[in-house]
């Protein structure tokens, strides 16, 4: 355990509650040579706006970028299934000597006209802004050939962190609102009022269905959702956002920019939600519910709903927990408004935060981790693998709570896994959710297989004694 040492540089974005004084270092570039979890400005804009399933997504670069995020998020659509398709211009040598601006077109006239999508976005990655590529003249030639909006995602990797690239997926998507309220989109309804009691959803990308669980809680609210971004999306549905009452921010890392976008250029306020866990996904529901209030049968509806939902789940939750009660987790996600959620939701199950850790939290998010955690948790940002490793070992975790990066630090070091961003197939979130996300905590956390690597079994076996009451022996 003592032999993993963190690099010098990096000490001040590691903060151990209780023992440091609280002046986490954030929102910087990420050390060369620290191997750091983050994905690159290009991923961060993938990510986003991949979900829109009836648009073409091309990426202009080489193949590698492309396979990179290939299927990243597998969200799923109700619908067409564009979006799982990886488009790249593959630059190769040539190209990037001469200029990949005539193969962009190209592939672009080809693309819209065998496959029909309602919008095109294209990717700039790190090669394209190296060699400075005009793909705005592209887009532009494009859209007045084909009729249909191409708009440029100026994603080049190198140019910053992942947030940059949200930002970049937000400039996009708020172009393609903006062209439908001028007049030259598809949208429903263009130009006209707003639709009474209705919201969009930002932040919510529909991995294993979740947009499906949120919209129906909705339903049954009696409240009408415009548009979802990008979560099952549709290019029509986005282009009418600008029609709904508010904007309810889920993932507000990466949707934020957009929120306050719509605000300045249409009005339209903002709330920031989370459906993770019971007591969010109430305060969601009950937050939307209280906007409305203008019409009182809207926070009767959520009422109802809330408490026919909680009680449906009590009792399941309370077996797992039985289990649960007093294991050890670890948490790194992208964003940290998920951290907050998730430490609520294992603290519900009776478990103790030992780590919490984000890719781009600032410091207020981390302010905030640190009033919600125990004396002892550490907290990172910008974390590597090595740093990682380190501190689930010297506390001693039972579980791992992240995404792709994370799963194979917690198998090398032989604790339970669950994964909470783009790779699951269930949906975690609501109440439904919660259940769900119990029970693959108590699989992981008690499955067997654990016993069997080395110096666990021996420690573990020391642990369970430990809390074997002395009267039960
Ligand atoms: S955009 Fe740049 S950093 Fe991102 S995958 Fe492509 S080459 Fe790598």
């Amino acid at each position: 355990m003592e032999t993993i040492s963190v690099l010098e540089e990096r000490k001040n974005q590691i903060y151990r509650k209780g023992r440091d004084a609280f002046d986490i270092s954030c929102e910087k570039k990420s050390l060369a040579g620290s191997v750091s979890q983050r994905a690159c400005v290009f991923c961060g804009s993938r990510v986003v706006l991949y979900p829109i399933a009836d648009a073409l997504h091309l990426i202009h670069g080489p193949i590698g970028c492309a396979s990179y995020t290939w299927d990243i998020r597998g969200a799923l659509s109700s619908g067409p299934e564009l979006h799982r398709m990886s488009f790249s211009t593959d630059l190769s040598e040539t190209d990037i000597v001469f200029g990949g601006e005539r193969k962009l077109e190209q592939a672009l006239l080809e693309l819209i006209a065998e496959y029909e999508p309602k919008a095109a976005f294209i990717y700039c990655t790190c090669i394209v802004g190296i060699i400075g590529d005009d793909v705005d003249a592209v887009c532009k030639k494009v859209a007045a050939k084909t009729g249909i909006p191409v708009l440029p995602v100026h994603s080049e990797g190198f140019k910053g962190t992942k947030k940059d690239g949200y930002k970049a997926a937000c400039d996009a998507l708020f172009k393609l609102i903006d062209l439908n309220r001028k007049g030259k989109g598809k949208g429903i309804g263009i130009g006209i009022d707003k639709i009474p009691l209705s919201i969009n959803i930002l932040g919510e990308f529909n991995i294993g269905g979740e947009t499906w669980i949120i919209k129906e809680y909705y339903r049954r609210m009696g409240i009408e959702v415009v548009s979802v971004m990008t979560g099952d999306g549709r290019v029509a549905e986005v282009q009418s956002a600008h029609r709904a009452c508010l904007n309810v921010v889920q993932c507000s890392g990466s949707l934020t920019h957009l929120a306050k976008d719509m605000e300045e250029a249409y009005g339209i306020p903002y709330i920031r939600v989370s459906y993770f866990g019971i007591e969010d996904t109430s305060d969601a529901l009950y937050d939307v519910a209280s906007f409305f209030h203008d019409t009182p049968e809207i926070m009767e509806r959520t009422r109802r709903l809330v408490q026919e939902e909680v009680k449906n789940i009590l009792p399941e939750l309370s077996t797992l927990k039985k289990d649960l009660a007093g294991k050890r987790a670890a948490i790194y996600v992208g964003g940290a408004f998920k951290a907050f959620s998730l430490i609520k939701a294992l603290k519900h199950l009776g478990m103790e935060v030992i780590l919490v850790g984000s890719q781009t939290g600032n410091k207020d998010d981390y302010a905030l981790l640190k009033e919600m955690c125990e004396p002892g948790t550490v907290i990172l940002d910008d974390a590597n693998p090595l740093e990682l490793a380190k501190y689930v070992m010297e506390k001693d975790a039972h579980l791992f709570i992240g995404g792709v990066k994370e799963r194979p630090i917690a198998y090398k070091l032989g604790i339970g896994f669950c994964d909470h961003n783009h790779e699951r197939k269930i949906p975690l979130v609501g109440f439904e959710g919660m259940v769900n996300f119990a029970r693959e905590v108590h699989a992981t956390v008690t499955s067997p297989v654990w016993d069997l690597v080395p110096g666990k079994a021996f420690n573990r076996a020391i642990e369970k004694e430990r809390m074997i009451p002395h009267d039960a022996e």
